[in-house]
């Protein structure tokens, strides 16, 4: 009941979840609803643009989606590798899969905003390690690409070196821009590793030559989306959609990422045991990406050095001396989330063993503590949702430099974090972030015009910039 009377949910969802429940779907997201119980409203508003771009999109993915008369008429002109201007007028994006969570829920949104600025729908090729991790976003219709799709065994298998990719038909010239017979699909790659001619994707020339293609498959594990906003061809629409250019992943991200029942009521239950009674919750996500040349002393020096530069925590005496009684007594609770338990080791002794200073009382959690990255594994990867979302629940969050688990994290919660830099020198040990926007780690670095010439990318425009936790990234402020 509370959905159509809470004036904090954010307008994005709540528009989409009144569709849902008014047309009646058979599926349920309990998170949907609920999610304006456990976080705060968020105080950056869509544009009213970008909220009827949503709506209209959720018409065409419905008009277009799985199963439909259109997709199915779509379909046959895929399998005929021809392009029939008479069969359909719906064009897609087929998302693939490429490494950790994180990675995958900034490639997924890259993908849709991709899709939301050329009218294509986007359909997700879902591999088990994903099954059941998030609700569909679209109001009865699905995301999910079918599984009689005809090339979802080669989709998988699909990286640099394959000779069908666009980047790779640019090269050898089996693609050029005076092409006048055009295949009904192509493969794009759009991964870490991808190379210059993959990366003309984000011309304005080729991106005329895409629009006529009706399928685009898409291999990505990168946030490429600051990378749009440096092309003519959507500079105008991304204006309207985002005044404030800071918050595209906030919004599109709350907007796509509701986590299934499943893991909803993973993340309700621990957050009721063991945060909810706080009076203020502090998030800090550690990502070890090389333990040998981040040794567990000099992370941990690193972390004490922020929460302590940082004012996140009370200090520890060592003495019995405590804060007076008559002092109202505040709490404070640490989230730890990690692959690694020592972190949450040394700081839960530290604040279980000694009185802190003011008097305050803190508690340390971790929810989890799971070795090593096994992203293949559904279980796992529902831990690192349940994860995500609860750091994304905090109200003051630290994260680590280069991790996207820790961008999802920030984004969703809509807060510029404070990033421990991967630095050798460790002073200062972290520092604000410039913006709540994810990095785009590999962006190109040329000029379209000039193929040839390197450009710095993050001096182009007034709300691009390089990152401040990787020189060669690039971010939207
Ligand atoms: P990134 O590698 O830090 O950019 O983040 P990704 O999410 O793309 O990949 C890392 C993966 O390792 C996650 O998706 C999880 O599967 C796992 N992982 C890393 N850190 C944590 C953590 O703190 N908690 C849990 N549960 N899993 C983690």
């Amino acid at each position: 009941i509370f959905i159509f009377q809470d004036k904090t949910l954010d307008s994005i969802t709540r528009f989409a979840t009144t569709r849902f429940f008014a047309t009646g779907s058979e599926h349920s997201c309990l998170s949907r609803n609920q999610s304006v119980l456990y976080r705060k409203s968020s105080p950056h508003k869509p544009s009213s643009y970008l909220v009827s771009k949503l709506r209209s999109y959720e018409e065409l993915h419905k008009r277009c989606g799985p199963h439909t008369d259109s997709y199915k008429r779509s379909m046959k002109q895929l399998k005929s590798g021809q392009i029939d201007h008479n069969s359909s007028d719906c064009k897609y994006v087929v998302w693939v899969a490429d490494c950790g969570l994180g990675n995958r829920m900034l490639s997924i949104t890259s993908a849709f905003l991709y899709g939301l600025l050329t009218d294509r729908v986007l359909l997700i090729n879902e591999e088990q390690e994903m099954v059941g991790l998030f609700c569909e976003p679209f109001p009865n219709t699905s995301w999910i690409l079918p599984e009689d799709f005809p090339f979802k065994k080669k989709m998988s298998g699909f990286n640099n070196k394959i000779g069908h990719s666009y980047g790779n038909m640019l090269k050898t010239n089996t693609i050029n821009y005076s092409t006048q017979l055009l295949p009904s699909y192509l493969y794009l790659y759009l991964s870490h590793d991808c190379g210059h001619d993959d990366q003309l994707f984000f011309c304005d020339q080729d991106q005329a030559l895409l629009s006529k293609v009706p399928w685009l498959i898409m291999r990505s594990n990168v946030y490429f989306l600051p990378s749009m906003f440096l092309m003519s061809s959507f500079d105008q629409e991304l204006d309207k959609l985002f005044p404030d250019k800071e918050t595209v992943f906030h919004h599109l991200g709350r907007y796509l990422f509701h986590p299934s029942d499943r893991v909803w009521r993973l993340i309700t239950k621990y957050y009721q045991d063991h945060l909810a009674k706080a009076e203020k919750r502090i998030g800090i996500q550690i990502r070890i990406f090389h333990p040998k040349t981040s040794p567990f002393e000099y992370v941990m020096d690193q972390i004490l050095a922020c929460i302590q530069k940082e004012k996140l925590l009370p200090e520890v005496g060592t003495g019995k001396s405590i804060a007076s009684p008559s002092k109202k007594q505040t709490s404070k609770v640490v989230l730890v989330t990690s692959l690694f338990q020592g972190y949450f080791e040394k700081l839960k002794k530290m604040y279980g063993e000694h009185p802190t200073k003011t008097g305050e009382v803190v508690a340390v959690y971790q929810p989890s503590h799971e070795g090593r990255q096994q992203t293949w594994q559904n279980s796992h990867n529902v831990q690192a949702l349940v994860e995500i979302y609860l750091l994304s629940l905090s109200d003051e969050l630290v994260t680590s430099a280069w991790s996207t688990f820790g961008y999802v994290a920030q984004g969703l919660r809509g807060i510029r974090p404070l990033i421990l830099y991967n630095r050798t020198v460790s002073d200062p040990p972290c520092g604000r972030g410039v913006s709540m926007e994810p990095c785009y780690h590999t962006p190109p670095i040329f000029d379209c015009k000039a193929q040839t010439k390197t450009v710095d990318t993050g001096a182009l425009v007034p709300h691009v910039r390089r990152c401040e936790d990787l020189s060669w990234g690039l971010k939207l402020f």
